[in-house]
């Protein structure tokens, strides 16, 4: 099922289908296709027992045009330069689509984190962080969670990066736990701009989410609070799935019940009240009104595309669908809702968390919840505007319109050095 696209290439395409509706000059396409440096590492580590393993890291910082590089660091057998690459890549169309102010950054470590103690993780965490200390900091390049990582190895890498340069600094990493200078919201804030992009857009295509037909690939951080905030919005949880399978009921899956159950066996199988176990591909192609990826990337082939049944996709995932299964979408007439708005309330409330830290003054969670609202729908109506006023075929597409053309008039109005 998983096709393999190369992600970057993905992007550059992205980059290039935009720039055509642009009409944008191809040299300074060329200088937003590619990242200003990637940082390539290699970690050593002494283990308990005095052995020592080398990892492979990277961090790739995109373009800071408008603003410190901004991403997650991911922890996963499957990291790559070119993997790396792409992801920060799409930070930096992601925050430009939701006009926050920051570039794209991201990072990896080659590591299946199952295989380690907590002590030997925060070891790892520790170099690593130690070797990105000259590249990182508040105003340079933030990093936060992504695959495999979360508040515990932010509130790592913020203690090593303070110990070494002696200072308070907790804007230097976003997703930390709430007394080590996180914010309220962070942890669902993923899963609250799907919801809110599955809002507005079941509204822009003249429906109501509230009674809506919805399956959920993926019941980790994003997808979980997705399900759970549809549900509580009305919509009918028919499907949800993790890397076991799928389970379905008719009727609609209670969302929290589910999430005890995975809790406590690890899965979402064997869940009591469903109907049947699906299997992955079946979830992605059930008759439902709203599909959201909400695993991995190069979820949704060009082979499945042709299969899937959902009216609209709203990608809670980066990069869920491969560029031909994007192109075979929009000839079906399925409506696409891309990542880099659906999924950008981790960067927006991260962006929250960085102004609470640089302030050293926080907010309460509604405060949080409302501000989040505000920057999903102003760029939900962004997205629309541009998507009715360029020729475009789909939504990504006048997604990175909007971006796009944000980055390139911070970069003009910088003019060019040296
Ligand atoms: P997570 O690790 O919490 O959850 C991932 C879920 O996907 C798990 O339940 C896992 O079992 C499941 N999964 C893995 N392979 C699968 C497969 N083949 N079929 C079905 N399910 C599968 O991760 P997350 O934080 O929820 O991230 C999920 C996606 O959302 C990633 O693409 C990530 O980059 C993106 N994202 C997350 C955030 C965030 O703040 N968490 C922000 C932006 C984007």
């Amino acid at each position: 099922m998983f096709e393999e696209a190369n992600p970057f290439e993905s992007l550059q395409e992205q980059i290039d289908d935009a720039g055509a509706a642009l009409d944008l000059d191809a040299d300074i396409l060329e200088r937003l296709k590619h990242p200003e440096r990637v940082l390539e590492t290699n970690l050593t580590v002494e283990w308990d027992d005095g052995s020592l393993e080398r990892f492979k890291a990277f961090r790739s910082q995109f373009n800071g045009d408008r603003g410190p590089y901004k991403g997650g660091i991911r922890y996963h057998p499957n990291v790559s330069r070119d993997e790396v690459k792409a992801l920060s890549g799409w930070m930096v169309y992601k925050c430009a689509m939701v006009g926050i102010p920051y570039g794209g950054g991201k990072g990896g470590i080659v590591i299946d984190p199952k295989e380690y103690s907590e002590g030997e993780l925060e070891r790892i965490t520790r170099a690593f962080a130690t070797e990105l200390r000259p590249f990182v900091g508040e105003d340079k390049d933030i990093p936060a969670p992504d695959v495999n990582t979360g508040q515990r190895e932010m509130n790592w890498i913020k203690n090593t990066y303070e110990t070494l340069e002696n200072t308070t600094a907790p804007g230097v990493v976003t997703g930390k736990a709430i007394e080590s200078g996180g914010s309220e919201g962070r942890v669902e804030a993923t899963g609250r701009s799907t919801m809110l992009t599955a809002r507005e857009a079941f509204e822009y295509l003249g429906r109501s989410i509230s009674g809506a037909t919805v399956a959920v690939q993926g019941y980790g951080n994003a997808g979980w609070i997705a399900a759970n905030l549809l549900e509580c919005n009305g919509a009918t949880i028919v499907s949800v799935s993790d890397s076991s399978g799928a389970i379905y009921n008719e009727s609609g899956l209670d969302t929290q019940a589910v999430r005890h159950h995975k809790d406590d066996t690890g899965s979402v199988i064997g869940f009591n009240d469903a109907d049947e176990e699906l299997a992955d591909e079946e979830l992605l192609t059930l008759d439902v009104d709203l599909l959201i990826p909400a695993a991995l990337e190069n979820a949704i082939d060009e082979e499945l595309a042709h299969e899937v049944q959902a009216d609209a996709i709203v990608e809670a995932a980066n990069g869920p669908l491969t560029p031909r299964a994007d192109d075979v979408l929009t000839e079906r007439d399925v409506a696409v809702f891309p990542d880099i708005l659906a999924n950008a309330g981790g960067v927006t409330v991260s962006y929250f968390e960085w102004v609470q830290n640089r302030q050293r003054f926080y907010w309460d969670e509604d405060r949080v919840n409302e501000e989040l609202e505000t920057v999903i729908v102003t760029a939900f109506e962004d997205l629309v505007s541009a998507y009715e006023s360029y020729d475009v075929p789909n939504f990504r597409t006048a997604a990175y319109v909007v971006a796009l053309e944000r980055v390139v008039q911070a970069f003009e109005e910088g003019g060019t050095f040296p």
